[in-house]
């Protein structure tokens, strides 16, 4: 069996952003300090019930979020240490926390290397101070700056940085300068995303109070080719649909999602999917706190996975990779054949060049990528 990663879910966050559609709530902190210990022992039940006589090896955490930065140092320790005691967690595994800039400080990035995080998820979104207000976040582009010379300082030598593109209002020259604004930092990791505006996002409001809109479709293209483009050239290869890195520093925890691995889910709203059966954790933090207090069950959503699901998620989440999928492998590991299933469907994509086939490989190619949804479709 592959190693396990570990995701932890922390959904407060100090202030709301007008587009976010996570699972997240303000700030509350005796809730915080309740949510803790609800976590620690939801790592520790479900451990416990895992038919295994030793503990599953694990070799990813990752502090996902909300905002985990707005936990202590002290309790992010407390919270690896629950998934050391339930799991064979691997000497060198990747620990993975999202940090807001306005949360970082010279101590508390200290604190939480030396709690055993050791790579930073660090969510800039823009280097630039009139999307950063538009999107109502609490940072401006200096503080991102300094967070990134801070996490250096505290020895953090894997980095990733997020950034947003097709914001309302922003033209490719806007975007061009975040990215210019991201090469400057050197960071090791880049997750590159296209705005997606929910239903009822407040930020449609904003958008249409104040008649700003999303540039053309075709300028969200370009400004999808110019962001590899650039960061390729600064050294980070792209490697999945929204990310590039230096060699060696992809995001070992996402591989997992990506290449058919398993991983368990801890927090409110924490997917699972582990031995092909998936389920979540109940969403709304003070029911899952409440929950586990009382020794009730907080999963949910729970399916097993038939063959033919698990071998179309693998298609699917194994398109997102630059690499793509081995055919034959999936044929071997599901004993469903792609060709005979979605020969048909594939052909027009293949004979346009969004996919190739290519040494038993079947990927999406640049221009693929940017109409992956369309593609990706075929197979559901
Ligand atoms: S900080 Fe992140 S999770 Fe929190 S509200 Fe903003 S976008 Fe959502």
């Amino acid at each position: 069996m592959a190693p396990l990663g570990l995701y932890i879910h922390v959904p407060f966050c100090s202030r709301i952003c007008n587009y976010c559609n996570f699972n997240r709530r303000l700030l509350d902190d005796p809730l915080k300090a309740r949510f803790v210990a609800a976590v620690r022992s939801h790592i520790e039940c479900v451990a416990a019930g895992l038919s295994h006589t030793a503990p599953r090896a694990a070799d990813t955490i990752y502090f996902g979020g909300g905002t985990p930065s707005l936990l202590s140092p002290a309790e992010i320790a407390s919270i690896i240490n629950s998934c050391q005691q339930a799991f064979s967690v691997a000497a060198d595994a990747e620990v993975t926390m999202e940090v807001n800039p306005e949360t970082a400080s010279p101590e508390a990035l200290s604190g939480f290397r030396a709690a055993g995080v050791n790579r930073l998820s660090i969510g800039v979104q823009s280097f630039r101070d009139d999307e950063l207000m538009r999107l109502g976040r609490v940072h401006d582009q200096a503080r991102a700056r300094r967070a990134v010379a801070e996490a250096r300082a505290a020895g953090f030598d894997n980095v990733s940085i997020d950034l947003i593109m097709w914001l309302p209002g922003q033209s490719l020259a806007d975007w061009r300068q975040s990215i210019e604004g991201l090469v400057s930092v050197a960071p090791d990791h880049a997750s590159l995303y296209m705005l997606e505006l929910y239903p009822h996002a407040p930020l449609r409001e904003e958008m249409a109070r104040s008649g700003v809109s999303q540039a053309p479709d075709d300028d969200a293209a370009d400004m999808y080719e110019l962001a590899m483009d650039m960061v390729g050239a600064a050294g980070l290869a792209q490697y999945e649909i929204s990310n590039a890195a230096r060699s060696g520093f992809e995001s070992a925890h996402n591989l997992k999602y990506w290449m058919d691995g398993e991983w368990f889910g801890f927090g409110p709203g924490a997917h699972s999917t582990v031995g092909g059966v998936r389920w979540k954790a109940v969403s709304a933090t003070e029911q899952f706190v409440s929950a586990i207090e009382a020794g009730s069950d907080v999963q949910t959503d729970r399916r097993v996975l038939s063959r033919e699901d698990r071998w179309q998620e693998a298609l699917i989440t194994g398109l997102r990779l630059v690499e793509g999928v081995a055919v034959d492998d999936l044929l071997r590991n599901y004993g469903l054949d792609i060709w005979a299933r979605y020969g048909d469907h594939l052909a027009p994509y293949l004979e346009a060049g969004l996919l190739r086939h290519e040494e038993g490989r079947l990927r999406l190619s640049r221009q693929g990528m940017l109409l992956a949804n369309e593609v990706l479709a075929v197979f559901i």
